[in-house]
């Protein structure tokens, strides 16, 4: 029995390790299924972009708009008025026919005062050589076609003297020119940042129709992982991956939901798949490289899941796992044996397969620094995708390198870095680390260099690619 156990792995784990390797070496791979791919980054991140604008959110829920900051609307917000509803001068100053300043210096005569928040008189209006007294965000009257700024005039009694033209429309902006009343000012799937909080004050929503966070399950694996609040042998580590991914979810507008620490032993790793599968995206870290115990893939492969890549070509992160399980069958699959049956199907597109009918997973690698910038780059989009929020695309920014980057090629690099300088002048530098797993170094890092896989040394002085964290 035993002998058998352990055959039955061996073999499993042989299927694990084609997929991540060119080396078929026994017979029974003959009758598999292709493995999953090794991608480059651009494409594991297409692929699951790919799939994540399929996914749809689960539900909408009203919030309070103090509260609904880094939330995901829901609904469209509609002008409920014109923007402005008035002729809204931009400037203190006087509210003039523009060609009555045809010739400088120009006179006139003070005939009103508008202060912002007083209704206007509707019997006032500015006529040739006339002019009234406006303040920033007062309407300007009937009549005047610009505001000249105060600090361009000076007063004696009713007289204004003008020094500088200027031109029909100067320093006031016309009913409706910002909005209409009815146009669309926010749509399902704005991210609430401050400005869309400000629209939606400025519209009168005191609530507003937001999705409901999506729930992120997450599992840790490894016989070495202790929870953070007990002792520890030498031989143990905390596990600090749970904890770093559930703020990462909560970051990108998700709620985390935390599972035991899983052993590197399949039938307790399966309980523990199949309990994350019952929420909208499972994480698992761990588990994903070419160690022995490295059971993760075996055990997804048992559940019929279908993996759209087991590697990206990437560091930290090569072993990053991203598939999805048919709904329910976590539920039937029995474990044991060594059904190889339904593996990696590549052939297949996202467009011919119907999302719901699927719940996604990603296996991300152990060390911890792989685990937070394989989450960044790969689960991220899903998880947004499920928080309803429109897809946006990863953009780099740049800035100049301050130290010289020696490197192998052949992987692209996402190395802990430090962005300093100020103002137009962004420096940085990686920082002295000693692998994935130092997530001492990184924790002092602010964000990550990105190297193409096509270098191996890069200049003090030349703009890189930088994401920041
Ligand atoms: P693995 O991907 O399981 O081979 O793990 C790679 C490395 O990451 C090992 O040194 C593990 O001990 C470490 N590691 C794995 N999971 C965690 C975790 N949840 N928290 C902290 N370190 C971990
Ligand atoms: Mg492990």
């Amino acid at each position: 029995m035993l002998v058998g156990v352990q055959l039955s792995r061996t073999s499993e784990h042989a299927l694990a390790y084609i997929g991540k390797s060119k080396i078929p070496t026994c017979r029974i791979i003959l009758s598999m299924p292709t493995p999953a791919p090794i991608l480059s980054f651009e494409q594991a991140r297409h692929k699951v972009e790919q799939h994540a604008a399929r996914l749809r959110p689960r539900g909408k829920v009203l919030v309070k708009l103090l509260d609904s900051p880094g939330q995901i609307l829901a609904e469209p917000v509609l002008a409920d008025r014109d923007f402005p509803s008035f002729p809204r001068a931009t400037r203190d100053g006087y509210a003039v026919r523009a060609a009555d300043l045809a010739e400088l210096p120009g006179t006139l005569k003070v005939i009103a005062e508008i202060k912002a928040g007083a209704e206007v008189d509707p019997s006032l209006k500015i006529e040739s050589g006339q002019a009234a007294a406006i303040m920033t965000g007062a309407p300007a009257p009937p009549g005047c076609d610009a505001v000249v700024m105060v600090e361009y005039t000076s007063r004696d009694g009713d007289q204004i003297t003008i020094t500088k033209g200027l031109s029909a429309g100067d320093n006031i902006v016309p009913i409706a020119s910002e909005a209409k009343r009815g146009d669309r000012l926010l749509s399902p799937g704005a991210r609430l940042d401050h400005a869309a909080i400000a629209v939606a004050a400025s519209v009168g929503r005191s609530r507003l129709l937001v999705y409901s966070k999506p729930r992120v399950t997450v599992l840790a694996t490894g016989d070495e992982l202790m929870d953070i609040d007990v002792p520890l042998a030498l031989h143990q580590i905390r596990n600090s991956n749970t904890y770093s991914l559930a703020a990462q979810i909560q970051a990108a507008g998700g709620e985390p939901v935390l599972l035991p620490i899983a052993p590197d032993q399949p039938e307790r790793l399966r309980e523990l798949i199949a309990e994350g599968l019952e929420a909208d995206l499972l994480l698992l870290t761990g588990g994903v490289s070419m160690g022995k115990y490295d059971l993760v893939e075996q055990v997804l492969t048992q559940l019929q899941a279908e993996f759209f890549f087991t590697g990206a070509q990437i560091q930290p992160g090569r072993p990053v796992v991203f598939g999805r399980i048919p709904a329910g069958l976590q539920e039937s699959t029995s474990l044991g044996g060594h059904d190889f049956s339904p593996v990696a199907t590549n052939a297949k597109e996202p467009e011919a397969l119907a999302p719901e009918g699927h719940k996604y997973f990603f296996g991300l690698p152990g060390n911890p620094v792989s685990t937070m910038v394989t989450f960044e780059l790969f689960a991220r989009p899903m998880l947004e995708a499920l928080a309803g929020m429109i897809p946006r695309k990863l953009i780099f920014l740049h800035a100049k390198l301050k130290s010289e980057i020696k490197t192998k090629p052949g992987l692209k690099r996402f190395l802990p870095a430090t962005l300093s300088g100020e103002f137009e002048q962004a420096e940085v530098e990686l920082t002295r680390w000693q692998g994935s797993g130092d997530i001492a170094a990184t924790a002092k890092a602010n964000c990550y260099i990105v190297i193409p896989p096509d270098r191996d040394r890069i200049a003090v002085g030349e703009w890189v690619p930088v994401l920041m964290r």
